[in-house]
């Protein structure tokens, strides 16, 4: 039977059109087609419907509609380009909730190279910020598989982690001021572009990784830094896992700091990636059990960085915690590997149904946790393939699970709650998070039930409620309801 389109009451008719009034044309979308990619979330889990989609210009036009929707009790969906894990952008299948989606507010405002700083609106393309502020001889240090269309609004509203983080921390690391639209429509201008600031809560920090639940973030003063001038990267072959957390120390150490990066990936997933991803190829001549993908950056164009990573390396393999190394020669090359590293996530989609994780613990504890993780899943289900791979110099770990060869998808399917839980209850017993970077959104709601305590829990409903007391901001995601009211 198909579900009859919801039928917007009176009142939110009114609002609705006062909505596209004020939008115009541009700022509006309704027509089926288009909205189409936009009502499904980045792994095709959930699928949602809307009364349309409000795409406003200006911070003014944002905090109009929002007052608008605030008064006729309409639920709003923010959303930037819809690359969200967790389902957090995608609305929910009543068809009564408004997206709102901040891709036309995407003027970078101003690039101060002296204070290292941009000032950016949110529906900002990730990758064109990292080209502004390269244009400026700086960098914009984020950086992560979906950077061609996430919105940088999006980043700091998931507090985005990436390939870079090691160095340079998180999203929420990278800005020093925000301004946001709250619920009912008020304009928070915090748009300070101050290292040093002491004046009180810090409000930002409280609205960066709310997933949309709090307010709609408008605009972003982001840090810059020194354009690296050179980047010396190597992919290695570990003697064994342990040795990565070894080779880490070292490299840390060796390069000053400078590392920028740190990805682990198992030997097979590069075997994988050269049979199912058109261009990438595995360059050892054997599978390893273990590599790692690290990379330096200098600031100077001297050499020094790749000077600091062959000595790393040469002393890694004789101490024993590497056995093999390619080093690209070019930027060819360079990218080559990289190209390998993204494509090792492609690769496991083809070998069939999987179950994801986006997992963190301790640096030290990164191979206990692989370890305790790969037999508590093989003793659950004997032939379940284990795919751990990710920033483990940030103790992250994407712990995904590929379906035994002989298993039907479907079937495969209905172990994966339980598999979750208990993937995720090993990195709780290292002292870990059931989400390094992706956040909560819809996937991992309930397991913030078993992750948080009640004090943490009642805090988070009682900020919620100081913001957004009719609950109307992407309502449903990331702060589950209170454990009595489950079930
Ligand atoms: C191939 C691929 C690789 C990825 N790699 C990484 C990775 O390495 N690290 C990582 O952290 N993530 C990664 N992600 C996840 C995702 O890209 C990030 O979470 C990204 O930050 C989301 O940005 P977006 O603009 O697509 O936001 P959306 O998906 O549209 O929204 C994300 C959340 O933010 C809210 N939101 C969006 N815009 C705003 C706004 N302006 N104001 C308030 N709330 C808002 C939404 O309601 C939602 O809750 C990856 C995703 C893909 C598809």
């Amino acid at each position: 039977m198909t579900e009859m389109p919801y039928t917007p009451t009176p009142e939110e008719q009114d609002a609705l059109r006062r909505i596209r009034d004020r939008l115009g044309p541009k700022g509006w979308v309704d027509d089926p087609e288009t909205l189409a990619p936009w009502l499904i979330d980045s792994r095709n889990v959930y699928e949602g419907r809307c009364l349309g989609m409000a795409k406003p210009a200006t911070t003014q036009e944002v905090s109009d509609i929002l007052a608008i929707a605030y008064e006729a009790g309409i639920q709003i969906v923010p959303q930037g380009g819809n690359t969200s894990r967790v389902g957090g952008a995608t609305p929910d299948p009543s068809g009564r909730q408004l997206l709102i989606n901040l891709g036309r507010m995407n003027a970078v405002r101003d690039i101060d190279a002296a204070n290292y700083t941009m000032t950016v609106e949110a529906g900002c393309i990730l990758k064109d910020l990292q080209d502004k502020a390269e244009s400026a001889d700086r960098l914009f240090p984020l950086s992560l598989g979906a950077e061609g269309s996430c919105q940088i609004g999006g980043n700091l509203a998931s507090n985005a982690g990436g390939i870079n983080v090691l160095r340079y921390g998180n999203a929420r690391d990278l800005v020093l001021g925000l301004e946001a639209v709250l619920p009912d429509g008020r304009v928070w201008n915090g748009l300070r572009r101050l290292r040093k600031d002491n004046t009180g809560y810090d409000l930002k920090q409280l609205f960066l990784g709310s997933e949309g639940t709090l307010c709609i973030i408008t605009a972003a003063v982001l840090k810059l830094f020194p354009l690296p001038k050179e980047r010396a990267a190597a992919l290695v072959a570990l003697s064994d896992l342990d040795a990565a957390v070894t080779l880490l120390e070292q490299a840390r150490t060796a390069s000053a700091d400078a590392l920028m990066s740190f990805e682990l990936m198992p030997g097979f997933a590069l075997d994988w990636a050269e049979r199912h991803v058109e261009g990438a190829k595995q360059p050892f001549d054997t599978t390893y059990d273990w590599t790692v993908l690290l990379e330096i950056g200098g600031t100077r164009a001297d050499g020094s960085a790749g000077q600091a990573l062959e000595g790393l390396l040469e002393r890694a393999y004789e101490d024993g915690h590497i056995v093999d190394a390619v080093l690209p020669q070019s930027e060819e090359q360079r990218s080559q590997i990289w190209f390998l590293r993204e494509a090792i996530v492609d690769a496991q989609v083809r070998e069939g149904a999987q179950v994801k994780h986006d997992v963190s613990v301790p640096v030290s504890r990164v191979p206990d946790f692989i370890r305790q993780a790969n037999a508590a899943v093989i003793e659950m289900m004997p032939g379940i393939r284990p795919y751990p791979f990710g920033h483990v110099g940030d103790g992250n770990i994407h712990y995904n699970l590929s379906q035994p060869v002989d298993m039907a998808a479907a079937d495969f399917a209905t172990h994966r709650e339980a598999l979750q839980r208990r993937v995720h209850d090993v990195a709780l017993s290292l002292d870990g998070s059931i989400s390094a970077e992706h956040g909560i959104g819809l996937s991992k709601r309930e397991e913030m039930l078993r992750c948080k305590s009640d004090v943490e829990l009642e805090t988070m409903r009682a900020l919620k409620n100081l913001f957004d007391p009719k609950g109307l901001m992407n309502p449903g995601k990331t702060i589950p309801a209170a454990r009595a009211e489950t079930k």
